[in-house]
């Protein structure tokens, strides 16, 4: 019996394509251990459009919407099929839900999706497609639109939030050593109030968490993890994948919502990530 479940993943830089460090073997033992999806659907901070928009694209290209990273990474293809009778069915389900959806049968797919794509699903073997993150949605629109996407979940349709989530590209690209006790300071903020479910705190934590002005500039790395805990039950259990913070600002952390802590099978126990301070 399949249960519904979503996913925010942390996709750090381009270069977690090239380097696993802690994140790569638990998205990689998660895409073989939940129930086989029938499509992943990615609501990625690299796909942000005026307007909602839904990629319908047959055979999605992958995308490397980056520069000035070692050329293997251009190299690297991710040819998961697109899955257009789904990515119409979801237009349909959006507009039910009152939203204006435009259909884009060109996007391909962006490193957001494809990059932990290659960790989940290396076969590339299961259909995916996009969902734009509009550029005017604010926190609370955004949990919406993860609301109006969970009939899909229920469906057997994985939904993926994919962000970062601690995100300070400036801090990222200086040379000297970082100062990462301001990033692990948000992230047990934000994790606390993913794990307790708290959705006020979590549409406000732009505002309100530590350091937010500092880990999030500007907001479209985080707004994906609150189209995931939209998506999900109010009571769907969650289960944290601690990824650590690499590069000493990008938190590699991620969250899997209606998996239970206990059902990890070799992971870090949630309790162990908690009560770490
Ligand atoms: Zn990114």
């Amino acid at each position: 019996m399949n249960r519904p479940y979503s996913l925010f993943v942390s996709h750090g830089a381009p270069t977690f394509a090239l380097e696993p460090g802690l994140a790569g073997p638990q998205l990689r033992q998660l895409g073989q251990t939940l129930p086989r999806p029938k499509a992943v659907l990615v609501v990625s901070a690299h796909w942000m459009t005026r307007d909602l928009s839904v990629a319908t694209t047959a055979r999605p290209k992958t995308i490397h919407d980056f520069g000035g990273f070692p050329s293997e990474l251009y190299r690297i293809e991710y040819p998961a099929p697109g899955h257009p009778e789904l990515a119409k069915a979801t237009a349909d389900l959006l507009r039910t839900a009152g939203l204006r959806v435009n259909l884009d049968e060109q996007h391909g797919l962006d490193h957001g999706a494809w990059v932990p794509l290659l960790y989940l699903y290396p076969a590339a073997d299961v259909p995916v497609f996009q969902v734009s993150l509009p550029a005017r949605l604010d926190a609370a629109g955004t949990w919406e639109l993860g609301a109006a996407l969970a009939p899909l979940s229920e469906q057997g349709v994985l939904i993926v939030g994919s962000g970062s989530l601690t995100h300070n590209l400036y801090e990222f690209r200086q040379s000297q050593d970082r100062e990462e006790t301001y990033a692990i300071e948000f992230v047990e903020w934000v994790r606390e109030a993913v794990v307790m479910r708290d959705r006020a705190r979590l549409v406000h934590a732009l505002e309100l968490a530590p350091h937010a002005a500092r880990a999030h500039p500007t907001p479209e790395h985080f707004l994906p993890l609150l189209v995931a805990a939209g998506a999900a039950a109010a009571d769907a259990p969650v289960r944290v994948l601690p990824g650590g913070i690499t590069h000493g600002v990008l938190s590699m952390e991620s969250y899997v919502f209606g998996v239970a802590a206990a059902e990890d099978r070799g992971g870090v126990p949630l309790s162990t990530v908690i009560s770490k301070r």
